[in-house]
């Protein structure tokens, strides 16, 4: 067990990024240690000294992005207000109280200053991560997992550890490949820790996932987690960050249909959603699978709660007809950049709509009703958040002291040459709010927020005893 301020620090210490230094001509002017200065969620702040042995500093610039994984960086400059001198003051301070920023973020800045002769100097970049200080936090880690929680007993993150190490194995064994970052688990106590770092507040949402950062969080509220939380909800949202990891090209994102089936077969508990399934195939009422690569839509829980069961059932018939193998395949098609029908033919030689008509049929479907409009067949609504707005201040927090961090000295070289300036990419700017998924996969797909936080909030009251009322009424 390492107690949370340790972990800050050799991250800190550890993750500088050296390597990529960039150097420009010989010396003149020495950066000094920069001080990290985190109170999360409310801010971050950095401050550093430079030191010009030749002209004076007339401009400075504070420049970072979030480390996404395997997605492009967006970067952000801050033109610094400073004294122009010889020793010159650097310092920012990035406000994310009014943005929902995850916790533990990566975050990688450099400082860059020029004087009056035109001459640049930059430090090499550094990375830290966006710790949440509110609370002092228990770890138990490995290289591929990071379990997080507090004020709870030891054993409550060692289920939860050993747990997330099954399901990290059953997907490298499912995939056969390993994963670039290691996914962090992070467990709050309840709704108010886990709202004060949203823009919104989530009134009914069980947790998230952020897999550019490898990240979900989660709200536990009893001491202890129980068997559905860890063998179904974990699992759960290990898949959907592994397989960011597996499957992530920009220009072929998984269907969504593929995204929460894979997701859901994963899990160690599964709910029993098959009757759905089949009753639909019965009264030819299955949503095409087609109609789901986009999302679930948000208004109709009835069909949200079929999509979701049908994303599982075309998951399993997948794996019965062509083996895990298949599946494997067909997201190794996926990675490298193909279109749905594309990899269908290349990993399981069959197109989409082939496919979807062989399950149909598998299911005792008429083979006809697959490709003939139903009433199901609605567009799907790219989902807006429509919660309450969120008030920071509303919320009370524990009083934290801010964590100060020490990173060692950056030394810049000094140069005539002009900087470069990367394009900077579509992608969501580096200070956007993290948008939440059963994964956080909005960035990467179009993806149903609302429907997946139906789906916790159905997992919250038992499925079966939401099904049974309804069939009551
Ligand atoms: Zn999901």
């Amino acid at each position: 067990m390492k107690r949370f301020a340790i972990l800050l620090t050799i991250s800190l210490l550890l993750l500088l990024i050296g390597k990529d230094q960039i150097v420009w001509g010989g010396g003149g002017a020495t950066f000094a240690t920069t001080n990290v200065t985190i109170n999360f969620p409310e801010s971050i702040g950095f401050e550093s000294h430079v030191s010009s042995t030749d002209s004076p500093i007339v401009k400075a610039q504070f420049i970072y992005y979030l480390d996404r994984y395997g997605a492009a960086d967006s970067t952000t400059r801050k033109h610094l207000a400073i004294t122009p001198g010889q020793e010159v003051a650097l310092r920012y301070t990035w406000e994310t109280s009014d943005i929902t920023i995850t916790p533990w973020t990566p975050i990688v800045y450099r400082w860059r200053v020029t004087d009056a002769q035109g001459n640049v100097y930059e430090t090499p970049p550094q990375r830290i991560e966006y710790a949440d200080t509110r609370f002092d936090w228990l770890t138990r880690q490995n290289q591929q997992v990071i379990v997080l929680w507090h004020d709870k007993p030891q054993v409550f993150g060692d289920k939860i550890f050993d747990i997330a190490g099954k399901a990290i194995e059953k997907q490298q064994q499912l995939f056969g490949v390993q994963l670039g970052i290691p996914i962090r688990i992070i467990v709050y106590n309840n709704l108010d820790e886990f709202n004060a770092w949203h823009s919104v507040a989530l009134d009914w949402v069980g947790g998230e996932a952020f897999p550019e950062f490898g990240i979900t969080t989660q709200i536990v509220t009893s001491p202890f987690p129980d068997d559905y939380w860890l063998n179904a909800v974990v699992p759960h949202e290990i898949a959907h960050l592994y397989l960011y990891q597996a499957a992530y090209n920009p220009a072929a994102p998984l269907p969504v249909w593929l995204n929460e089936g894979i997701a859901q077969y994963s899990e160690f508990i599964k709910d029993d959603s098959s009757f759905l399934v089949k009753e639909a195939a019965k009264n030819r009422a299955l949503i095409p699978l087609t109609s789901l690569a986009d999302g679930f839509g948000q208004h109709d829980e009835t069909r949200i709660r079929l999509a979701y069961a049908e994303a599982l059932s075309a998951v399993t018939y997948l794996v019965n007809t062509y083996g895990e193998s298949g599946l494997a395949r067909l997201i190794a098609a996926y990675k490298a950049g193909k279109t749905t029908d594309e990899a269908f033919v290349e990993a399981l030689g069959v197109d989409m709509g082939t496919f979807q008509q062989d399950w149909a049929e598998w299911l005792g479907a008429p083979r006809e009703s697959m490709v003939t409009p139903t009433p199901w067949a609605l567009p799907t609504f790219r989902p807006t958040p429509t919660l309450m707005t969120f008030n920071t201040k509303a919320t009370p927090r524990p009083p934290v002291a801010p964590t100060k961090t020490t990173i060692p000295p950056a030394t810049a070289t000094i140069s005539a040459t002009p900087t470069f300036t990367p394009t900077p990419t579509p992608s969501p700017p580096a200070n956007a709010p993290s948008i939440p998924f059963c994964g956080g996969l909005l960035w990467v797909l179009p993806l149903p927020i609302a429907a997946v936080m139906l789906r916790h909030q159905i997992r919250r009251k038992n499925l079966r005893t939401i099904l049974s009322a309804e069939e009551d009424v």
